[in-house]
């Protein structure tokens, strides 16, 4: 579609296509990786109690609360930390601040699919580096003296795969004119964060979300955390955009998520025992599945093609997500869902797999 009132700009642009949100009920949603266990009621408590009049008034424009109980929970001081509505606007703004240079930043070839979204909206110059052949990231590829800066996000998406802290650290080490930009979106479902890491390095930055340990993928939180001068960078861009981007009630919510993290904590490890269970018994129906360290798995069967295997499950009123990309056509990202979603699922592809 064009449209005469359209700028040459828009004309040229490629959005990202985010997982579908179906309005059919009785859905097995695994398709986009949010949490399978609930919110905490605690934090329902706390946005009903502040529905109310305070709702006519701005909000914080700096989260400064949430900020602060977020720097208490990473023991960071909180002109370290950014708060901002979701983690892909936080990725926005960073790009925007941190990464439009001359040199290009580097990011793998299978990853994130917003990273090159967001260069071509802010017209960054890019270059992607190939996962190994085994859907690893080999940071010895990332030859940065040419770069910018460099993205990975650890555990890295769709493949599950983590970068241990010391591959990360020794990076960092040695390449101190680059930003690191870390996406840990997933890294509560058994990663060991390299957020410790920014009280020696400078040019390293994290981005975390809600939307996935905390069940908040409704209510748009995310947040960085780095040195005070990359947070300030980062600000700068969001006051001259949105003053606002956190509503009042996704600031209250978020602040007593922090406080009741045991809740999360726990359903993290239940996501942890079912992740657990689905590899092991796919893996005995012949499925090759990477060995993942987020809240969904990557999976291939050698006998059927993905996309066939995906359309049968739709049937059965089961979605997860597949990428018609080079590489990874033939693979599979699975949600792991509650308990009764895996066994489901399990049986679901038993069936199909012994008709075909
Ligand atoms: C889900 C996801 C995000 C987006 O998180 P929101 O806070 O919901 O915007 C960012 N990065 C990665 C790698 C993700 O998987």
């Amino acid at each position: 579609m064009q449209n005469p009132y359209w700028s040459s700009f828009v004309k040229n642009l490629v959005p990202y296509t985010p997982g579908e949100q179906p309005k059919m009920h009785n859905l097995i949603k695994l398709n986009t990786n949010e949490n399978a266990y609930n919110i905490s009621p605690k934090v329902l408590e706390s946005i009903k109690e502040h529905t109310n009049n305070t709702l006519k008034l701005y909000p914080d424009p700096t989260a400064q609360e949430l900020c602060e109980a977020l720097a208490h929970l990473h023991d960071v001081h909180p002109n370290q930390v950014f708060a901002g509505n979701g983690s892909d606007e936080v990725l926005g703004f960073a790009f925007h601040a941190l990464l439009k240079h001359k040199k290009p930043v580097l990011f793998p070839d299978i990853t994130y699919s917003f990273y090159p979204v967001y260069c071509n909206l802010y017209n960054i110059n890019y270059k992607t580096i190939p996962l190994t052949d085994d859907f690893r990231i080999d940071l010895k590829k990332y030859n940065a003296e040419n770069a910018c800066g460099i993205v990975i996000t650890n555990p890295n998406a769709p493949t599950g795969l983590i970068l241990n802290k010391k591959i990360i650290q020794h990076y960092l080490e040695t390449h101190p004119e680059q930003i690191i930009l870390v996406d840990e979106a997933y890294i509560d479902f058994g990663g060991e964060s390299v957020i410790p890491l920014i009280q020696y390095y400078p040019n390293l930055l994290i981005i975390r979300t809600f939307s996935k340990f905390h069940a908040f993928a409704g209510l748009r939180v995310g947040y960085a955390i780095g040195n005070s001068e990359l947070i300030e960078g980062i600000r700068r861009v969001k006051d001259s955009f949105n003053s606002y981007p956190l509503d009042r009630l996704a600031q209250i919510g978020a602040i007593a998520s922090i406080k009741d993290i045991q809740w999360s904590i726990n359903n993290a490890q239940k996501i942890i025992q079912n992740r657990q269970y689905l590899i092991k018994n796919l893996s005995e129906l012949g499925f090759k599945i990477l060995n993942s360290k987020s809240n969904f798995i990557f999976a291939s069967y050698p006998k059927l093609s993905a996309e066939f295997l995906a359309k049968q499950l739709r049937k059965e009123n089961i979605l997860v997500r597949h990428f018609n990309t080079k590489r990874i056509q033939n693979w599979l990202r699975i949600t792991i869902g509650n308990e009764t979603e895996c066994q489901t699922l399990y049986k679901t592809i038993n069936e199909i797999i012994s008709i075909y």
